[in-house]
């Protein structure tokens, strides 16, 4: 299992989500739209879902949660996934969220009450102030919703144990790196010496990494996205770092290709 600093970093898998590929977007307009669906060529995308467990000398962190119960039984699963580590929710004693979007975030909740008994959840603060605005989520979407919903669900389950984190050193050895486009507080996590769990900078990496001007109908700013992915693919293949994310299949290294980047496997 990998390491970076202090930590293992273990990929816990909660499932696959298989949305219709029209919400498949594209800066270049319509054409590269469907550009990029014919590539894909299947009428679902397939799109991992993960969170990640990091095992250090003070205990068990995650960054993200996955979905828990709530987006049926293909998803889920991140919860057994621990368990076979050996781990309680009890024994989390931190939980970094890098947005609050229920793929990442539902999994922090038992119906109402709080899943993870003792973790304090560390939250973007600008995440935070967004989806708890009522003049942000009028100006949102109906659809693109949900986030608004789930902040109000953190603030009554665990209150008092969510601590709002800036861009800088959040834990031991973990850094917040603000990633913004996909929400206003999208929030990626450097940990150690080298490993980016960077959220979903991307979703579909076989066609975002080669085409980072191609984006998903779940990014709230397409444009500030695009630029937050071109920024996290440059700095990773430039440092070398080690990439994964929400919907990065498995670990990887980021290189240049062209006018793009290609995720190689490690
Ligand atoms: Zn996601």
């Amino acid at each position: 299992m990998p390491q970076f600093g202090p930590y293992d970093a273990i990929l816990l898998h909660d499932g696959i989500f298989e949305p219709p590929a029209e919400v498949l977007t594209h800066a270049g307009g319509e054409a590269m739209r469907q550009h990029a669906i014919a590539q894909w060529g299947k009428p679902r995308l397939s799109m991992d879902v993960n969170c990640f467990a990091l095992k250090g000398p003070e205990g068990v962190i995650l960054v993200d949660a996955g979905t828990g119960p709530a987006w049926g039984e293909a998803l889920g699963h991140a919860r057994s996934a621990l368990h076979a580590l050996g781990v309680a929710p009890g024994d989390v004693g931190h939980i970094l969220l890098t947005h609050i979007h229920g793929d990442h975030a539902l999994g922090l909740f038992d119906g109402e009450a709080p899943y993870f008994p003792q973790a304090q959840i560390l939250v973007p603060e600008a995440e935070l102030a967004f989806f708890t605005d009522a003049a942000a989520r009028a100006a949102t979407p109906p659809a693109r919703q949900g986030g608004f919903d789930i902040a109000q669900a953190l603030l009554r389950a665990y209150g008092p144990r969510l601590r709002r984190v800036v861009e800088g050193p959040v834990l031991p050895g973990i850094a917040a790196m603000p990633l913004p486009g996909h929400t206003p507080g999208h929030t990626g996590y450097l940990v150690g010496d080298g490993l980016l769990l960077w959220g979903d900078v991307m979703h579909m990496a076989t066609l975002q990494a080669p085409d980072p001007d191609t984006g998903m109908a779940y990014d709230l700013d397409a444009p500030t996205a695009a630029r937050s992915r071109r920024a996290a693919l440059a700095l990773a293949a430039e440092r070398g770092w080690t990439v994964s994310g929400g919907h990065v299949p498995g670990f990887g290294r980021v290189e240049a290709m062209g006018d793009g980047y290609r995720i190689a496997a490690t």
